[in-house]
Formats: structure tokens, C-alpha cells, sequence
């Protein structure tokens, strides 16, 4: 059953009746995102590491490196957070605005920046795509300390595009591709499974 509006999700609305529909609009049509934001990331991570994830195999979380960026991912912007806007497995972090919508996505490592990059990226042009008036990204790195303003251009379209085909010919592979190493590997939830 689908979570109702929270209580700030539609004092938002109130305060913003010209956006109600917009809201609303991109609330429903968000649960329809074919790919998370975390897989487009992954894409560009590791398609290994893509495949799994896609396919719901996961490993407990043993790193210290994961597990500080959980600690940070849940305690950095709590406010803005704690009362999430519905509960799905696509999650832009949160949303303002200016001359159009402002996608937020806080991290805790600025180590795969094109990653993250890409993922903001891919919401835009998502809600883009619908219709939406989108204004920029916003990555937050509150460890580093570090903002990075993110804009849709045509080259990011066609790349994101492009980027969705091959995500597709990746999940049809029967089987993960073989272990590629990467300098971000130790810090990798599959680590143990892809070297032990
Ligand atoms: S440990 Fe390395 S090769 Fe294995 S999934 Fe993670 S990033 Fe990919």
C-alpha cells in the first residue's frame, strides 16, 4: 500500500498551491522510474558491482567505510529528511526550489564524483523528460564540506540515454561480469564476495 502524503509533504503544498500539481505530478510518477538512481551510479562504478545489486544480492555491510557512510548519510540534513515524501526504492534525497525544481543528493565521499554526478544528473532528466521544470542539482558533501551545483545539458541527455541502453544489455548478462579491479574496491559492500 502506498504511503499517504506526509503532514509536511502537503503543508508544502499548501504554502505552494501553484506547485501542488507539479508535486503531485512527480510524486506518481516518480514510482515509475524504471532504474534507480543508484544503478545509473553504479553503471559508472563498476557494472559488476551493477548487476548484483540489480538482481538483489547483497552483503552485510562490514566496512568501516560503509558503515561511516551510512552514519553520515542518515545524520547529515536529518531535518530535511526525517519525514520523507513517500517510500520507494527511488529516492531523490530532497527537493526545493527556485526557477524550477532543485534535486538534492547528499554523499558521504567525494571518491566517485562522476558517479554522483551522473546520478543527479539522471533525475533530472527524469523529471525533465515528464514535463517538469527543472532548475539544477545540488551534491552535498558534508564531510568534505563541498557543494557541487550539477546542470542537465543535451550532451548529458544523450549520454544518460545511451547510458540506459547499456544498463539494459547489462541485466540481460545470465551472470555478473567478471571482477574488474577498481582503486575503490576494498571500500565496496561486495569486496569479500568478488576476492574472498
Ligand atoms: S568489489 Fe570491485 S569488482 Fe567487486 S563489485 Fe565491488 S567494485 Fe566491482
Amino acid at each position: 500500500m502506498k504511503k499517504p502524503y506526509s503532514s509536511r509533504c502537503v503543508s508544502f503544498l499548501t504554502e505552494n498551491p501553484n506547485l501542488s500539481g507539479l508535486y503531485i505530478l512527480m510524486l506518481v510518477d516518480k514510482r515509475e522510474l524504471r532504474y534507480k538512481g543508484t544503478q545509473v551510479a553504479y553503471y559508472v562504478v563498476c557494472k559488476r558491482k551493477l548487476w548484483l545489486f540489480s538482481k538483489g544480492i547483497s552483503y552485510e555491510h562490514t566496512s568501516e567505510w560503509v558503515a561511516l557512510g551510512k552514519f553520515l548519510d542518515e545524520q547529515s540534513f536529518k531535518r530535511q529528511r526525517e519525514d520523507d515524501f513517500y517510500e520507494e526504492p527511488v529516492r531523490i534525497d530532497f527537493i526545493t526550489t527556485e526557477e524550477g525544481i532543485v534535486v538534492h543528493e547528499i554523499k558521504h565521499s567525494t571518491a566517485i564524483e562522476s558517479a554522483h554526478f551522473l546520478q543527479v544528473k539522471y533525475y533530472l532528466y527524469y523529471l525533465r523528460s515528464k514535463g517538469l521544470k527543472v532548475s539544477h542539482g545540488v551534491l552535498h558533501y558534508p564531510k568534505a564540506k563541498k557543494i557541487q551545483k550539477i546542470y542537465l545539458t543535451e550532451e548529458d541527455i544523450s549520454f544518460i540515454e545511451k547510458t540506459l541502453t547499456e544498463i539494459d544489455k547489462v541485466l540481460k548478462l545470465p551472470k555478473p561480469l567478471p571482477v574488474e579491479e577498481k582503486p575503490y574496491c576494498k571500500e565496496c559492500a561486495y569486496f569479500e564476495f568478488c576476492y574472498g
